[in-house]
């Protein structure tokens, strides 16, 4: 006699290293595996700046939320969320907003059972946690719950943060078009907020990383600034446009000597919907 279950049962498939995981053993969390853990640990030795660049990215969206909270958007979708991380985006401009609502989304398995942290709000706002994969038409748009937490016809906060180096093209232009599917459906005054891998400043170790990663199971594709500027086509740039994440309005004055290896990893930009 089999049992009946209501959920479908996941194969969490830990024997394969994770883009979530490894991210989150670079960042110094606790979610990860050992093979997690092998895969970050090859990255480090090929680019030895791997966390420190993982702690840029976060800084960065840090500084974007706040920002776009602060001009007064109140609904944000976050794809590609990662493992919780404090701070996550919705403490964050709930702080500044408290009814901000949030909508996250992740295609690990592992993410969603670590859902509870993201949904932890603040009792005037909401938060709620979509799990699926940004490459299956509809599978973000169409899901009831986005619905249920956001109003697609008022501005939304679109961010993809260290998302898209994760949907390799194929052959097809996929990340781009992602990206114009999901840009397609939100109304005037949205934002979207993105960061990439780049080897454009740094070719033969991040040559190393994906490869790397290649052998991990977990496809990497890194992009140049023109592949970059090409995902916010027709939206408006906030100043200072495309630039390396920790150049992006900086709370501290720039170190001269810099950029590092770490900074020089990560292009980032938010755009607004005209
Ligand atoms: N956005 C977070 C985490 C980045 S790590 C941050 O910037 O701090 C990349 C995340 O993208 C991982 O959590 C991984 O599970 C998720 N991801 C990778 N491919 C995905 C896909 N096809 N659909 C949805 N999420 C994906």
């Amino acid at each position: 006699m089999g049992e009946a279950h209501e959920d479908p049962v996941v194969d969490l498939r830990l024997d394969l290293a994770h883009s979530a995981r490894i991210y989150d053993w670079l960042l110094g969390g606790r979610t990860h595996f050992a093979a997690d853990r092998e895969a970050g640990r090859r990255i480090l030795s090929a680019f030895p700046a791997a966390g420190e660049a993982a702690r840029m990215n976060r800084a960065f969206m840090h500084r974007a939320v706040a920002h776009l909270a602060r001009e007064g958007l109140t609904q944000f979708l976050d794809i590609g969320t990662g493992i919780p991380t404090s701070p996550n985006l919705h403490e964050i401009v709930q702080g500044i907003s408290p009814a901000a609502r949030v909508v996250y989304t992740d295609n690990d398995p592992v993410v969603l059972a670590h859902a509870a942290a993201l949904l932890r709000g603040r009792p005037e706002g909401r938060t709620a946690y979509v799990q699926a994969d940004v490459t299956v038409a509809g599978s973000v748009l169409e899901a009831p719950r986005l619905h249920a937490t956001l109003d697609l016809r008022r501005p939304v906060a679109l961010t993809l943060n260290a998302l898209l180096h994760f949907v390799p093209d194929d052959g097809r232009d996929r990340a781009h078009a992602v990206v114009e599917d999901l840009k397609a459906a939100l109304p005037g005054g949205s934002a979207l907020v993105i960061t990439h891998g780049t080897s454009d400043f740094s070719p033969l170790a991040m040559g190393r990383v994906t490869d790397v990663l290649a052998r991990a199971g977990t496809p990497l594709q890194l992009r140049g600034v023109a592949e970059f500027r090409r995902f916010f086509d027709g939206w408006e740039l906030l100043e200072p446009g495309v630039t390396l994440a920790h150049r992006w309005r900086p709370g501290r004055p720039e170190d001269p000597g810099r950029p590092t290896a770490a900074e020089a990893v990560c292009y980032a930009a938010i755009a607004r919907k005209p």
